[in-house]
C-alpha cells in the first residue's frame, strides 16, 4: 500500500536559496497556468495538462523566460498536473492563486528514477534530487519500501521533504471487532459511543497569548507603517508566527495520528461525521440547525484547531483502517448533536451546555459529545445494514471490497 514518510531536511544555505526559488517558479507557473485556464474558459474554451506543459517546454527556450529552466524541469510539469486535477475536482474558478504570503514553497519530484536514496550514518540519510545535488536529511525511521515520489516543502521556517512509499504489505484482512462512533466533540477533542473521551490541549496558554501579541504587532505596524515601510520586522514576526503554529500543527498532527490507528485497531467499523464544507471555510458561528458546534468559548483555540484538522484526522483514519482490518463509515452530521439517544427526540434544547446532554422528553442525560457518538454509530449501522454485533460475522461472510493491495 502507499504511505507517506516525512523527514527533515538539512539543506546548505544555498540548497535552501536554491529550493525558495523552485518554490517561487512553481507559484508563478500555478498562477500563469490558472490564469490561462480561466481565460480560455471566458471563451468557453479549455486547455488540458498536455498542451500547457507543451508551452512550458517552449518558453524555456523564450529568453525571456529563461528562469523557468532554473527549476528541475519535473516539478514544473508536476506543478502544472496538480493545477489540473485541482481545476477538476473544484472547478476553475474556485482554485485559488498561491500568494507568496500565504502559500508556502512546495514542490514535487514525481520520478523515482531521479530520486536516490541511502542512509549514511545511524542519524543521517541522503537523498539526490535533480539540480540539488545531495541533500542530506534527519533519518528518523526507515523507509520501509519503495520510492514512489518526493516532495520538499517549507513548513514553519525548516524544510522537509516526503516520500511516497509502496510499502509492499497487502491489505488487512477484515478484523472481526466491534463497531464504534466518533463525534467530532465541542467540549473536548474527541467522543466515542463508547463514552471514552479524547483530548489534548493542541495550544499552551503562553503560545495563544504570544500569538495574539504577534497578530496584534502585525497589525499595527500594518497600520502604522503601511505596506511599503517597515517589511522587514514584519517578515520576522510572520516567520515566528509561522514556527508557532508549525509546532502547534505537528502536535495536532501527532494527537490525530494516534487517535486514528488506537481506533482502527480496536474496532472493526468505525463511523465518522462527514466532512461538511463549511467546516472548510471555518465560521465561528454555528448553523441554525447546529447551534453553537463551532463556537468555543473555554476551549476556544484548540477547538478550532481540531475543527480544521477533521479532514487530516478523516484522511489518517482510512489511511490506518486499511492496515488493520477496519472499515471507515461517513454519516450526515446532522441533529446528531441534539437528538436524544434513548427516545431519539430530537430538540436543541436538550443540549443544556457544550458538556452536558438532558433530553427536554424523556430526561435522559448523557456527556453531550459521547449522545452525539452514540447517534453517529447508530446512523451509521443502519446505513451500512449491520446489526449491533454482527459487524464481525458479516465482515466475515462478505468478501472484503478492496482486498487487493
Ligand atoms: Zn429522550
Amino acid at each position: 500500500m502507499l504511505t507517506g514518510r516525512r523527514y527533515l531536511l538539512a539543506f546548505t544555505p544555498e540548497q535552501a536559496a536554491y529550493a525558495e526559488t523552485v518554490g517561487a517558479i512553481c507559484r508563478t507557473v500555478w498562477n500563469t497556468g490558472l490564469e490561462q485556464r480561466r481565460e480560455y474558459r471566458r471563451r468557453g474554451a479549455f486547455i488540458s495538462y498536455v498542451e500547457q506543459a507543451r508551452q512550458v517546454a517552449e518558453a524555456k527556450r523564450d529568453p525571456d523566460c529563461g528562469w523557468l529552466a532554473d527549476a528541475p524541469s519535473h516539478t514544473l510539469q508536476q506543478t502544472l498536473r496538480d493545477l489540473e486535477q485541482a481545476c477538476k475536482t473544484h472547478g476553475t474558478w474556485k482554485v485559488r492563486w498561491r500568494s507568496k504570503a500565504r502559500t508556502a514553497p512546495s514542490f514535487r519530484f514525481p520520478d523515482p528514477d531521479q530520486i536516490a536514496v541511502r542512509r549514511v550514518s545511524r542519524r543521517w540519510g541522503e537523498v539526490r534530487l535533480p539540480k540539488f545535488g545531495p541533500v542530506r536529511f534527519r533519518w528518523t525511521r526507515p523507509l520501509g519500501g519503495a520510492i514512489r515520489n518526493a516532495t520538499v516543502s517549507r513548513d514553519g521556517g525548516r524544510w522537509y521533504i516526503s516520500f511516497c512509499v509502496e510499502d509492499g504489505l497487502a491489505e488487512a484482512a477484515p478484523n472481526g471487532k466491534p463497531p464504534i462512533g466518533v463525534d467530532r466533540g465541542v467540549a473536548v477533542a474527541i467522543a466515542r459511543s463508547d463514552g471514552g473521551l479524547d483530548d489534548r490541549a493542541f495550544v499552551t496558554p503562553g503560545e495563544a497569548a504570544r500569538l495574539r501579541r504577534l497578530q496584534q504587532r502585525l497589525s499595527r505596524s500594518l497600520r502604522v507603517h503601511g505596506r511599503n515601510r517597515g517589511s522587514n520586522r514584519r517578515d520576522e514576526v510572520r516567520a515566528e508566527i509561522g514556527r508557532l503554529n508549525a509546532r502547534i500543527r505537528h502536535r495536532r498532527a501527532d494527537f490525530v495520528t494516534q487517535e486514528a490507528v488506537r481506533l482502527v485497531r480496536d474496532h472493526g467499523l468505525v463511523i465518522v461525521e462527514r466532512l461538511r464544507i463549511k467546516d472548510m471555510t471555518a465560521s465561528a458561528k454555528g448553523t441554525v440547525e447546529q447551534p453553537g458546534r463551532n463556537v468555543r468559548q473555554k476551549a476556544g483555540l484548540n477547538r478550532a484547531i481540531l475543527s480544521k484538522g477533521w479532514g487530516g484526522f478523516l484522511l489518517k483514519l482510512e489511511h490506518a483502517a486499511r492496515y488493520h482490518g477496519a472499515k471507515v463509515e461517513k454519516v450526515n452530521p446532522a441533529y446528531t448533536s441534539q437528538t436524544c439517544h434513548a427516545c431519539k427526540h430530537v430538540a436543541p434544547e436538550s443540549r443544556e451546555s457544550q458538556a452536558v446532554f438532558r433530553c427536554v422528553a424523556c430526561g435522559h442525560q448523557d456527556h453531550a459529545d459521547v449522545n452525539a457518538a452514540k447517534n453517529i454509530l447508530a446512523a451509521g449501522l443502519a446505513v451500512t445494514g449491520r446489526g449491533d454485533l454482527a459487524v464481525g460475522r458479516s465482515a466475515k461472510r462478505q468478501p472484503p471490497e478492496r482486498h487487493a493491495a
